[in-house]
């Protein structure tokens, strides 16, 4: 069975000390509250993994994660950061080709398979996002973006490597935008990503891959898209900024 996840993205938000109190918050209720099987992960600003890595150890459900990595091992890059350094503060996780980072910061799929390699190799697991545009979706294309994105992206590394990977949609006009995709378009998207690994790789494949959706997901909608059959779990931005509305949607599958 493929693992339940819902991780919280807080992007340039939160300065060093509400950053750790807004994590203690989640790790407590996480204790208190969580009676499933779901992996909580908090992607963080660099400066608190960690200090909130240290914390997490305390919670079986919660683990933490970088928002981006440099692909290369070392060296002359003022100003980035490698996998290995953010492995050994105690994360798990690195999310990568978050939409953001694709427009604002230039990052190819070519880069960003680059990425996924160091990632890879220094123990992190990635949580790779896809997803299209406004426009791209009205031109009827996303599909293709889509498939262009995960061939690109991830599809180069073996099945066991590919195994580690946790896939996210965001569909880049749902995101802060306050407009979510419904449930069957969320649905429709998911299940062609679950097609296409499998026509990649193989249905065993596909059926253990974890694929997130993310965008203006919160405690009110959750519930219906996490139903969907392919949709397993969230990737959360505004709404991880609140510990009770965050624990509220982990707790859709409690
Ligand atoms: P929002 O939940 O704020 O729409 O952000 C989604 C997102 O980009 C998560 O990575």
């Amino acid at each position: 069975m493929r693992k339940k996840i819902v991780a919280g993205n807080w992007k340039m938000n939160l300065d060093y000390q509400d950053g750790v109190s807004l994590f203690s918050e989640v790790v407590n209720m996480a204790k208190d509250e969580i009676v499933g099987d779901q992996q909580v992960v908090v992607c963080s600003p660099f400066i608190h993994l960690h200090s909130i890595a240290q914390l997490a150890k305390t919670a079986s459900h919660v683990a933490v994660g970088a928002q981006n990595i440099h692909q290369a091992e070392s060296g002359a890059y003022t100003g980035e950061i490698s996998a290995s350094q953010v492995k050994s503060v105690g994360a798990d996780y690195v999310i990568l080709g978050h939409s953001e980072r694709r427009a604002y910061f230039g990052e190819t799929n070519a880069l960003l398979s680059e990425k996924v390699d160091a990632a890879l190799k220094h123990g992190l697991l990635p949580i790779f996002c896809i997803g299209e545009t406004k426009e791209e979706r009205e031109s009827g294309k996303f599909f293709d973006i889509i498939k262009t994105q995960l061939t690109e992206g991830v599809f180069h590394l073996s099945k066991e490597e590919f195994a580690k990977v946790v896939l996210a949609y965001e569909p880049v006009w749902a995101i802060g935008t306050g407009l979510t995709a419904s449930p069957e378009q969320a649905q429709e998207v998911h299940a062609f990503i679950r097609a296409t690994v499998a026509a990649h790789y193989d249905q065993s494949v596909a059926d253990e891959t974890s694929i997130l959706y993310g965008g203006s997901c919160n405690p009110k909608n959750a519930g219906e898209l996490f139903a969907q059959a392919d949709i397993d779990g969230g990737l959360i931005g505004g709404a991880s900024l609140k510990s009770r509305d965050f624990l509220d949607i982990v707790k859709v599958f409690n």
